[in-house]
């Protein structure tokens, strides 16, 4: 079956955005241009301002400073009904004493939309609700309920669509599957969407581009893969998935690497990999990049290796292990290893050394 959803997403721009509440910056100073059709994830902790973002794109707020254009409208005084935006929350709200068909062609009824039921239909097929079009919301599921909310909001063909948590309230499994079934679902109404969540996990599995939000500024943004590759602060590194942060003076560098010495031991990082070339420096490493040996590994060129250092911890998770390891000078490393046939190589106690591939 094919759906009505030709009107295309737009473009979202805001232009050095500031919000400040009574004694409190909430957002500092934010450029942010999200390309018309994409899927857009702000990644963030618990109040570094998502939430505040959304609210200023929607109208529910007014900036201090900037401004906020949608499909290169300057819609910064426009009121919020009349923005080409809808939002979806985590509570989804629906009207108990309604049907499903009824909850998502309310608005359009109201608007006096000739078309209504079929628009309301074709949306529900979208999230494959259609054959319980009849049911009221208490007898569907969580995560039925939330894909009729999200129905309710792409009827209206909005040029933006706000998700604000929309799964927070949906047990782990559930949330897995509704996430590929929002990128479906975005992908085929084509229109742009705008994701706010704090879990790394989630905005990693469905955004075209991630942005990682810290205290009401960007940290960092890009593809999935190039945040979790190559993050440019500590910040991002630890905030999206684990690393280990090894920090010391640089000891040489040459055109292609440089060493850096932590804790007496040498370190050797590729040049282009390094935010700096003198003075002290960190480096990240993930925990999945390192290998656990129980006898020392003999020095090779392009490996780098830490230890003798004690297994303090290890935690079985069906497909991995992980192991974390005190290494005296340096601190506690963890080691994610895949789980083989043969189950974890170490136990707790364990004198080990650990090494990876620059
Ligand atoms: P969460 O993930 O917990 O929802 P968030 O990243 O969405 O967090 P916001 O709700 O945008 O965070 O809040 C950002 C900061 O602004 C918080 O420190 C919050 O306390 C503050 N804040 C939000 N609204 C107001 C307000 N009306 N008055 C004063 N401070 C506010």
């Amino acid at each position: 079956m094919t759906h009505k959803f030709d009107e295309a997403g737009a473009d979202l721009q805001l232009d050095g955005i500031t919000k400040r509440f009574p004694g409190f910056t909430a957002i500092d100073d934010l450029h942010l241009s999200i390309p018309a059709g994409s899927f857009f994830a702000l990644l963030g902790p618990s109040g570094c301002g998502k939430t505040t973002t959304l609210r200023l794109v929607a109208g529910l707020e007014e900036p201090t400073d900037g401004r906020v254009l949608i499909g290169g409208d300057d819609v910064t005084a426009t009121k919020p009904h009349q923005r080409p935006v809808n939002t979806v929350f985590q509570s989804y709200a629906l009207f108990p004493h309604m049907s499903i068909i009824e909850n998502v062609a309310f608005g359009l009824k109201r608007r006096g939309v000739k078309d209504a039921a079929t628009r309301a239909h074709e949306a529900l097929a979208l999230v494959e609700l259609d054959h319980l079009a009849q049911r009221r919301p208490s007898q569907l599921s969580g995560g039925q309920q939330q894909r009729v909310a999200l129905a309710r909001a792409i009827v209206n063909r909005p040029a933006l669509l706000l998700l604000d948590e929309p799964l927070g309230a949906l047990d782990l499994k559930l949330r897995r599957q509704m996430q590929l079934e929002l990128k479906r679902i975005q992908s085929e109404v084509g229109l742009t969407f705008l994701h706010v969540t704090h879990d790394q996990e989630e905005a990693m599995t469905m955004a075209d581009t991630v942005a990682v939000m810290n205290k009401g500024r960007i940290e960092q943004m890009g593809a999935p893969e190039e945040l979790y590759e190559l993050p440019r602060t500590a910040f991002v590194a630890t905030f999206l998935g684990q690393s280990n942060l090894f920090t010391g003076p640089i000891a040489t560098a040459s055109a292609s690497s440089i060493v850096v010495d932590v804790a007496g031991r040498r370190l050797e990082v590729p040049r282009d990999r390094a935010q700096r070339h003198t003075g002290e420096v960190t480096v990240g490493v993930r925990p999945e990049k390192l290998l656990l040996h129980t006898e020392e590994p003999a020095p090779a060129a392009g490996v780098n290796i830490l230890g003798p250092g004690r297994v303090v911890d290890v935690s079985f998770s069906g497909v991995s292990t992980t192991y974390l390891v005190a290494v005296p000078g340096v601190g506690v490393v963890t080691v994610f290893a895949q789980n083989m046939v043969f189950g974890p190589v170490v136990n707790e106690g364990a004198e080990v050394w650990v090494s990876w591939r620059i």
